[in-house]
């Protein structure tokens, strides 16, 4: 298949489009290089670079596309408190734009980069994709609204979209890893006091309500991810909007994330109490079933292989 995969500079997008390179597809990679590297685009690929408002409609225009991946988007939870407008312009408006590009060329298939911030604090774990959705900040509502559009753009224009809902992504895949200029995940984090980078790895709260206080997370290894990715390309249905969570279905606490990080890296990680974070629910869990029941997926990578490939990726940089 010719695919468009905007955002195939950043951390996910570039692992996904060298599996689909892998795969015998044709990639052409769409990125404004505002927290992309160059340098991740897979070998393979052809990048363009520019907004999705710029440069989409005349890439799509191009022909001969049977799907886009759409990865591009800003996606720090703290800055989208800071600045909402940001937020609903570059991720909502960019993917009307981009929406409406497809439209125009004939495009008729989409897989989304939803996200677990879309149901804010769950009522009940792990969470069901049936579940009520109220995301607790700007990021969180303005992927939401993006899911909301592609069910719009299946019933009225027929295209089929799915919006796969990720919870915590970690781990690389080859040269391909997180690099985030301002790094706020846990495992990139932990990682940096073992590279000597930082001191000490601050644990945002030791209060909660779970059996070590601190915050339950369901980790997924992005390699696995983007298996989900060829599946829900394949699972595209003209007219129809489908939402799968995509976690592995088992909450490991901050503290067990950090004593796998001493167990792979031999280093004590020193560690700090802070306060909680704002906005942080106490546990994230997913329900995996439904894509493992419908597309047939199943996480194959457990935490310590994320901590492990991420840690040679650091290491190698
Ligand atoms: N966390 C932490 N110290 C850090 C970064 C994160 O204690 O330096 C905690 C955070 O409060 C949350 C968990 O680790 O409970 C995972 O946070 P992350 O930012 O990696 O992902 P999120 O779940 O917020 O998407």
């Amino acid at each position: 298949m010719k695919l468009l995969v905007t955002g195939g500079a950043g951390y996910i997008g570039s692992v996904v489009s060298a599996q689909l390179v892998e795969a015998g597809h044709e990639v052409v990679v769409l990125d404004d290089l505002s927290t992309g590297h160059e340098d991740a685009v897979a070998e393979g690929a052809r990048l363009v670079s520019g907004t999705l408002r710029e440069r989409a409609p005349e890439v799509l225009a191009e022909g001969g596309f049977d799907a886009v991946l759409h990865f591009a988007a800003k996606s720090l939870v703290g800055e989208s408190v800071e600045k909402p407008g940001l937020y609903w312009d570059k991720n909502l408006g960019e993917s009307l734009a981009l929406l409406e590009a497809m439209r125009v060329a004939g495009v008729e298939k989409i897989v989304f980069s939803s996200t677990a911030a879309t149901y804010g604090e769950p009522e009940s774990t792990p969470i069901l994709e049936t579940d009520p959705t109220r995301p607790t900040n700007p990021y969180g509502a303005s992927k939401l609204a993006i899911d909301t559009s592609l069910a719009e753009y299946a019933r009225l224009h027929g295209i089929g979209g799915v919006s796969l809902r990720y919870f915590n992504v970690a781990g690389a895949a080859g040269p391909q890893g997180e690099r985030h200029a301002v790094e706020t995940h846990l495992i990139p984090n932990v990682l940096k006091v073992a590279l000597g980078e930082r001191e000490s790895v601050s644990v945002f709260g030791e209060d909660y309500p779970t059996p070590d206080g601190t915050c339950l997370r369901d980790y997924i290894h992005v390699v696995d991810l983007g298996v989900a990715h060829l599946l829900a390309l394949d699972a595209c249905e003209p007219g129809s909007h489908q939402i799968f969570n995509l976690g592995s279905g088992h909450g490991y606490s901050v503290r067990e994330v950090i004593e796998v990080c001493r167990q792979v890296t031999g280093h004590p990680i020193p560690v700090v109490t802070g306060p909680r974070r704002a906005g942080d629910p106490a546990v994230l869990v997913a329900s995996s079933e439904k894509i493992k029941s419908q597309l047939g997926w199943k996480p194959e990578r457990d935490l310590r292989a994320m901590v492990g490939d991420a840690w040679t990726f650091v290491q190698g940089r």
